[in-house]
């Protein structure tokens, strides 16, 4: 295969969603023409209206001419069917999130588009193995996991299959830099890098709702450390929802103690910002995230419910494991080569997660505690609460060297 860089030259995206509209905007922004696909006719025409209404509104605001507002209207055009889009150089996918629905769209985009076109999914965590195994070209497969909203986040998750060809991942950092993003690649694992720390992170401040703090307690807490948003804050706006639905549909994980306050909130409508309540209230037509006694009321019913004897939690403790829970998992990614360096990890925490600039991102400021001292507070969480602290190997190893995880090289 040649090492050339493919360009990219025309693109369609599928999906005319919360995410496909973002990542439009994206392509258009950048100067690429990109044809829009929907299944459902009246989402597209939606879709359509709303990203030439936040054009004109950039036109208002002064930060671009009516000309160039014209143009990138001009570059989107909607495609009645995947035949409409045979010419393009890449695709990218933003349905819903289940691997049946895109392992069928890219079967059927593969039998359509030109050998040489990549095909991507912007799925936040699944297996794009998995993806790429249905089609003739899954050396042309990876992942493009925008975030949202995708034309205002900076980072771009490149996820490169066990297949991908170098040419496809070159060409993908050539568009990501077109686009204006930080991209990072990431070896295929569930959550990718930056989705597979979160999960460790939140799970954390789930249990410790649980055992003795309240939402805006932690959320307090990190912000205070200086994260844009809490963790129960960041899902009023992503959508509490949208796990509880993906739990439904999968028919997993719905008993697990650490989201019954999920499941409650979701039961009652609260499903965040869109509805005017979540683990907030919100007044109408604000984002004001406002302090809600009554889902205090539900985290102390369900905690008493599922028998955990409540108890005072600290800031401290909070900012302890949440923090060290992104330090061990990122740990672990290194040590496993889903992330090229420390550095990289920091970037998507930096540019996807809103962690705090001046620490420099949470492998940097592990390196900045020494990790010999991170070692010791993980061994002290392993006594206390279990094995699913045990020190990441690398951890382990690089604080008896005196080293640090900047200058860890994966074998
Ligand atoms: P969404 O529900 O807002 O939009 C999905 C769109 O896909 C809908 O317009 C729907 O009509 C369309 N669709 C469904 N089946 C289709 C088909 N067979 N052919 C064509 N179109 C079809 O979803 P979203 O939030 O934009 O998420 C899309 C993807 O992006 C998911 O894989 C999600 O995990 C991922 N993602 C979401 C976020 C986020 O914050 N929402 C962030 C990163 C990644």
């Amino acid at each position: 295969m040649s090492q050339t860089p493919l360009q990219i030259q025309r693109a369609a995206v599928i999906g005319a969603g919360t995410m496909g509209r973002g990542i439009v905007m994206c392509l258009a922004n950048a100067g690429v023409p990109v044809q829009w696909v929907d299944n459902n006719p009246q989402m597209l025409d939606q879709a359509l209206t709303a990203i030439a209404q936040t054009w004109a509104h950039n036109v208002r605001q002064g930060r671009i001419d009516q000309a160039e507002a014209d143009a990138r209207i001009a570059r989107v055009t909607a495609a009645a069917d995947y035949a409409a889009i045979s010419e393009v150089d890449l695709v990218i996918e933003a349905v819903y999130e289940n691997l049946e629905l895109k392992q069928q769209i890219f079967r059927q985009l593969d039998g359509l588009l030109k050998p040489q076109a990549i095909l991507a999914s912007n799925t936040s965590a699944l297996d794009i193995d998995a993806i790429a195994a249905v089609t003739q070209r899954p050396q042309q497969v990876l992942g493009l996991h925008f975030f949202s909203p995708a034309h205002i986040m900076k980072l771009l998750e490149i996820v490169r299959g066990a297949q991908t060809a170098p040419a496809v991942l070159q060409a993908a950092k050539a568009l990501g830099d077109r686009m204006g993003k930080v991209s990072v690649v990431a070896g295929n694992c569930f959550g990718f890098i930056g989705n597979r720390m979160l999960n460790t992170y939140v799970l954390e401040a789930r249990k410790m709702l649980l055992e003795g703090a309240f939402p805006y307690q932690v959320d307090a807490a990190l912000q205070g450390f200086g994260f844009a948003m809490g963790p129960f804050r960041m899902y009023d706006v992503v959508g509490i929802d949208l796990g509880w639905r993906a739990r439904e549909l999968a028919g997993v994980g719905q008993d697990e103690d650490e989201i019954q306050v999920d499941n409650r909130l979701c039961e009652q409508g609260r499903f965040g910002q869109k509805s005017g309540n979540g683990y907030y209230h919100y007044e109408p037509g604000s984002r004001q995230a406002e302090h809600d006694p009554q889902v205090d009321a539900l985290v102390l019913r369900v905690s008493e419910q599922l028998g955990y004897q409540r108890r005072e939690i600290g800031a401290e403790e909070i900012l302890e494991r949440c923090l060290l829970a992104l330090v061990n998992e990122g740990a672990k990614i290194l040590q496993e080569g889903i992330a090229e360096s420390a550095r990289d990890i920091d970037l998507v925490y930096l540019n996807g997660y809103g962690f705090p600039a001046d620490k420099g991102g949470p492998m940097a400021w592990a390196d900045q505690q020494g990790l010999a001292a991170i070692e010791a507070r993980l061994l002290r969480l392993e006594a206390e609460q279990g094995a699913l602290w045990k020190p990441a190997g690398i951890i382990r190893e690089l604080a008896a060297s005196g080293a640090q995880l900047a200058r860890y090289q994966a074998d």
